[in-house]
């Protein structure tokens, strides 16, 4: 079988590619591993930004009739000041990106399940179970694969790479992954019975050990993250780890908290340590990679599917723009990744380094932060490439002049 376009992973990603690329009328052989989707803990919080890049690749809507769920007001907690100061300073979130009214929150395995649909609906040919057995690139890509009992040949020529950070496609193709060094650990589960909590406000803050994240998804259920210290290895392991972790939601500084300590666990309980990588070419010849295929960013600004949606917004404008028979150039979509990469990372250790150590030297450091920041707004401008795009902020803060000013002035 020959296609426009072979994609393997049915995530995110890959899932979105093929509904734009069946939408715009080629033909697409999307192949996925799974059986089902399950809670892996994945993202579930799309940006401002990643909100308008679904808008423009056109899955916005999708997305809203799937149950995406608006959030509208952020608070940041701190053990260095009282709750009611934290609350006063709750932030709007419908200013980031216009026309966007704020972050969007959807289960991840529902995501994905919603964007394969999509693409089978839009006329890609969708297939899960798929084992891949072998993979050609070059000047005539192909894969081998089986598929409920079949072993099939297909070819295309051009593959995509979407199965995420274990990329076999990255490694086949000889594309060097840069990592830096964890920071953290960043455990994340999900929780139902969580009341009396406003069901549109996200939180954040840090007190003794543990910081943490609340993204609520409509109702009483609020996806939760923590981070600990590196030495902390196997905090939450055993049988009663998710039990122990909601505890460490219990905090002076944000006593909303106190729902969260005592919802229901509802889905595993997963803990990563928390880095960045990247690829200087996510590209070779009969091959791209997109989304984390590619390299990620720290989870900590959770930023992996807006940047997933930006790789699949503009993977699709080249592969559209491209005559047939002609190879589509993707140095402008390297290039234009990886500075965004670049300030996504630094924008992820700024924010690892204020909410995510722990103790009395990182305590008074947030503590000089949070003070000069009300006379000097620009020290958090880090927090606007977070919500409105690594573009909407000038490049002079993206340099260790600015770092050493934030972390150390
Ligand atoms: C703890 C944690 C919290 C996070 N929180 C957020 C957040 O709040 N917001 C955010 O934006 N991002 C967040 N992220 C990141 C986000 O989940 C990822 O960046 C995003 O899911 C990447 O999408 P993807 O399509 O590249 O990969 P995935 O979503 O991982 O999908 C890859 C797909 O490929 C399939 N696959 C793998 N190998 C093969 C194969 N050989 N053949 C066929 N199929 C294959 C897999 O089954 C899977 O379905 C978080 C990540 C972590 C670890």
């Amino acid at each position: 079988m020959t296609y426009d376009l072979i994609i393997i992973g049915g995530g995110i990603g890959g899932s979105a590619l093929a509904a734009a690329m069946a939408r715009a009328g080629r033909s697409v052989l999307l192949l996925e591993k799974s059986t089902v989707f399950e809670d892996r803990v994945r993202g579930e919080w799309i940006s401002p930004w990643g909100v308008a890049e679904t808008q423009r690749v056109g899955l916005y809507d999708v997305l809203r009739a799937a149950g995406g769920h608006h959030l509208d007001q952020h608070i940041s907690y701190d053990e260095n000041r009282e709750a009611a100061v934290s609350e006063e300073g709750a932030l709007p979130l419908d200013g980031f990106v216009p026309g966007v009214p704020g972050p969007l929150c959807l289960g991840h395995p529902h995501h994905c399940q919603t964007l394969l649909e999509e693409a089978g609906r839009a006329g890609a040919r969708a297939l899960r179970p798929v084992t891949v057995e072998s993979v050609s690139l070059g000047a005539r890509p192909s894969v081998v694969f089986t598929h409920e009992g079949g072993r099939e040949t297909a070819e295309a020529p051009l593959i995509v790479g979407a199965e995420g950070r274990q990329s076999s496609l990255r490694e086949a193709a000889g594309i060097a992954l840069h990592q830096n060094k964890p920071h953290h650990w960043f455990a994340g589960l999900l929780v139902d019975d969580v009341k009396g909590v406003r069901d549109t406000r996200q939180t954040i803050g840090t007190e003794g050990d543990f910081g943490f994240l609340t993204f609520p998804q409509g109702g009483e259920r609020v996806r939760v993250y923590g981070g600990y210290a590196l030495s902390e290895k196997g905090r939450f392991h055993g049988e009663d780890g998710p039990r122990r972790f909601l505890q460490a939601f219990r905090m002076r500084c944000a006593p909303e908290n106190e729902a969260i300590a005592e919802g229901t666990p509802a889905g595993p309980l997963y803990s990563y340590f928390n880095n960045d990588s990247w690829t200087d070419e996510p590209f070779a010849p009969g091959l791209v990679l997109i989304g984390d295929a590619a390299g990620w960013n720290d989870p900590i600004i959770g930023l992996g599917l807006s940047i997933t949606y930006r790789d699949v917004r503009i993977v699709s404008e080249i592969l559209k723009e491209t005559p047939p028979g002609a190879t589509p150039d993707f140095r402008p979509y390297a290039e234009e990744r990886a500075e965004r990469m670049r300030r996504l990372r630094f924008a992820g250790q700024m924010v690892a380094a204020l909410d995510m150590e722990f103790g009395e030297d990182a305590k008074a450091r947030r503590k000089r932060f949070y003070e000069r920041s009300k006379e000097d707004p620009t020290l958090g401008i880090h927090l606007a490439a977070v919500m409105s795009g690594p573009e909407a902020v000038p490049a002079e803060f993206f340099t260790e002049a600015h770092r050493e000013r934030v972390l150390n002035g």
